[in-house]
């Protein structure tokens, strides 16, 4: 058996930022500098640690950032208030709502308030549907980003059998239409799919983004298939640790200083089988933001009717 290859995230998305800040200083000669708004309600520690590092990557790579922060009490009229004002800016290009939000605040409602042209998540309906039909668009960017891993990967997609797991508006469906658009033969799989592995062993790239720690076993793998395991789940039981991790000395080491780790919804044993796989974390994680990035720079461009 040869040696599954590791689809290096942090490096990848790191080219892509370099990328980012590049052509940020090219807009900077013509007087444009893409500014994101990232709106982050209430002290939602996960959602507080994302939405920094965001406003930070902005800074960065040189794109005008503003972090508003509403009070966890916030009703859905003054965040559409909020919205209608951010879309209104000439300095704003990209508008970030971060989720979750509390409960009173109508979500959908929200989102769809969003400007399409300022709508760098790819979440409103109108950039779902351009995307679906194959037109230039701020696609989503967790999917973007596996394209991109694939792409400067150099792994063929056109022809191959694609699997994924899950099918979330948010991870599941756009990779699942982005596939489809590089050429692949695309099955979706969620909670109700009739023997599932038996799906999941046919597939030349299997995506999983289901939310289960350690989900996809290595019977699951069809041997060299390219894995993209979106998952990020935390455990922190030592019994749970020892069923993915037994003999991880480096990953025990950091469990028992921290409490806890991040394991995908691929067992680390599955990734064995396959040609290549991202891990986790290092994976798919860091192009979340990177291509929040490219999307903020896409979105100023297109806004001002220059080429992308
Ligand atoms: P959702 O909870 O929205 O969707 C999970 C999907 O998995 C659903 O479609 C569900 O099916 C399916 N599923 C659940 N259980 C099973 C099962 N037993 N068999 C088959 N399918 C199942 O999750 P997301 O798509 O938002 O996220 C998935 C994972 O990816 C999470 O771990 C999340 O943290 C991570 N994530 C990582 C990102 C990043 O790297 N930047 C970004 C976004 C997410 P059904 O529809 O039938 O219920």
């Amino acid at each position: 058996m040869t040696t599954a290859r590791l689809l290096d995230g942090t490096k990848i998305a790191n080219d892509i930022k370099a990328e980012v800040a590049a052509e940020v200083a090219d807009l900077a000669q013509h007087g444009i500098r893409p500014g994101l708004a990232a709106v982050l309600v209430g002290h939602v520690p996960a959602s507080e640690i994302y939405v920094r590092s965001k406003v930070k990557t902005c800074a960065e790579l040189g794109l005008f950032s503003e972090l508003i922060t509403p009070p966890e009490t916030v009703t859905t009229e003054e965040m559409l208030a909020l919205v209608a004002s951010l879309n209104a800016r000439e300095d704003i290009d990209g508008i970030l709502i971060q989720l979750p939000l509390p409960p009173q605040v109508n979500a959908k409602l929200l989102l769809e308030a969003v400007d399409p042209a300022k709508d760098v998540d790819g979440f409103h309906p109108v950039n779902v549907g351009k995307v679906q039909s194959g037109q230039p668009a701020l696609a989503p960017c967790t999917p973007a980003g596996m394209i991109q891993i694939l792409r400067r990967s150099g792994l063929p997609i056109a022809r191959l059998n694609a699997v994924v797991v899950g099918r979330s508006d948010v991870v599941g469906k756009p990779i699942a239409m982005l596939l489809l658009h590089e050429n692949a033969t695309v099955t979706i799989c969620h909670s109700k799919t009739r023997d599932l592995a038996a799906h999941c062993r046919g597939a030349d790239i299997l995506v999983a983004a289901i939310g289960r720690p350690g989900f996809i076993t290595p019977d699951m793998v069809k041997p060299g298939a390219t894995i993209l395991d979106v998952g990020i789940n935390r455990v922190t039981d030592r019994e749970e640790f020892d069923r993915f991790f037994l003999g991880d000395a480096r990953r025990e080491e950091l469990f028992l200083l921290k409490g806890s780790t991040i394991v995908g919804d691929v067992h680390p044993a599955a990734y064995a089988v396959s040609g290549a796989y991202t891990p986790v974390p290092r994976g798919v994680g860091p192009l979340t933001i990177a291509m929040l990035m490219a999307n903020t720079v896409r979105a100023a461009k297109l806004r001002r009717g220059l080429p992308v």
